[in-house]
């Protein structure tokens, strides 16, 4: 796969689709970790003198009225404050304006397009890959680079629709996310799984995927719960997916030395943060309680896991985590984590969540941001981009 690094940019008209879908409110950024996160790849271009066309989409864009809600505008001064650099903009995603400002842009100069689902509110051109718009962009420069992680699994005009009419690469974010995801794709053993969250049912796929090629796989947070149940433990009223009880039971009997469940647990009779909670053993549950985060002989058990391990994947968090008080076990083993330095990677929004609010994603050997992008990853799903540019290596 070629990287930004192996094409001469200079002068060249270089389409890079980045991803700025931020989370906002009221029109004022909430999060502009995506913004930073494509800054060297942006810096990287102008360093070298090519001419840059900034594309990404933000929010969905289905009706008239969602056009003024996902404005690409309002990413503008910030990404001017990120890379400490004047950024053009035009309202555009296609057509003579569009166009003429292209033509006037010189060496090192930004250009950010419109948000690219502007096109899906005409038949979802953006969405559906629609050829004469995946054309019609590609026209627009000399070479695309595709920094956007977290669209990485969608086959979309901005992304796999450019790269079939254009030379084309991959940037320096997407290049660091699969450099640390295919870490986990090694012979790097003891690899350990840590699985939480809320239903089994979500994860199915990444059980499947991933427990035959990990040593151990701890499993804690919501779906624990169902695993429990499978094994005969009475979990009360904690959170149990039903559908995926005989799922849960087959796992078990199949892999019986992988799986690792919580011995003990921080219950209470109520969904709520307030302070009537007790820790207690896996088979103390009363009917009326719900088990709302991993107890402390459970933190012990995985840290005793951990302690060994050369490589860890985490997605979920093992408790109620938005809670004061159920987010002790997952930050518990984050600290351990981090001072222990273990080989980590956190793939999955919660997860991330929960390690930004604890302020130590800069201690990870890597924090995922792709989301769903990462899961559909370590599902084994190939990724369409990478796919189609491995096919076109290999025609050469
Ligand atoms: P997921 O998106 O599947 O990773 O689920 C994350 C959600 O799981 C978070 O909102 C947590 O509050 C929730 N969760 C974690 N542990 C529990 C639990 N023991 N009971 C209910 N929900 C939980």
């Amino acid at each position: 796969m070629k990287t930004i690094r192996d094409f001469d940019l200079k002068g060249k008209k270089v389409i890079i689709r980045v991803d700025f879908n931020v989370p906002r409110k009221k029109n004022k950024i909430l999060d502009d970790t995506r913004i930073k996160k494509a800054k060297d790849t942006i810096l990287y271009a102008t360093k070298k003198k090519a001419k840059v066309i900034l594309l990404s989409h933000l929010g969905r864009v289905k009706e008239e009225e969602d056009l003024k809600k996902n404005d690409l505008k309002v990413v503008v001064s910030t990404l001017q404050k990120i890379l400490g650099k004047k950024v053009l903009f035009v309202s555009k995603t296609r057509g003579e304006e569009v166009e003429e400002k292209i033509a006037s842009l010189k060496e090192g100069d930004i250009l950010l397009l419109q948000n690219t689902r502007y096109e899906d509110l005409d038949g979802k051109k953006e969405s559906r890959c629609d050829a004469e718009l995946s054309k019609y962009w590609a026209s627009l420069g000399d070479l695309f680079i595709n920094d956007a992680f977290g669209t990485m699994h969608r086959a979309h005009a901005s992304t796999v629709g450019i790269s079939r009419y254009l030379e084309s690469g991959i940037g320096f974010l997407v290049e660091k996310e699969l450099t640390a995801l295919s870490s986990l794709k090694c012979e790097n053993h003891p690899y350990i799984i840590m699985l939480g969250g809320a239903k089994v049912e979500d994860k199915i796929s990444l059980i499947e995927n991933l427990l035959p090629k990990c040593d151990k796989m701890l499993i804690g947070g919501g779906m624990a719960f169902t695993f429990l149940q499978a094994e005969g433990f009475d979990v009360g009223n904690s959170l149990v997916d039903r559908a995926s009880l005989d799922y849960c039971s087959k796992v078990i009997s199949k892999y019986p030395d992988k799986l690792v469940l919580p011995v003990d647990i921080i219950c209470s009779k109520e969904f709520t943060d307030n302070d009537f909670y007790q820790e207690k053993d896996i088979n103390e549950i009363s009917f009326d309680e719900m088990g709302l985060d991993i107890g402390s002989k459970t933190v012990s058990l995985f840290e005793n896991y951990l302690k060994d391990a050369s490589i860890i994947f985490w997605n979920g968090p093992m408790g109620v985590y938005e809670f004061e008080n159920y987010k002790k076990g997952t930050n518990q083993l984050l600290t351990y984590l981090v001072e222990e330095k273990k080989k980590t990677i956190l793939g999955g929004g919660d997860i991330v969540a929960a390690a930004t609010a604890l302020k130590v994603v800069d201690k990870l050997y890597h924090v995922s941001t792709g989301g769903g992008a990462t899961l559909e990853y370590l599902e084994g799903k190939e990724f369409p981009f990478l796919k189609e540019q491995e096919e076109k290596d290999e025609k050469k």
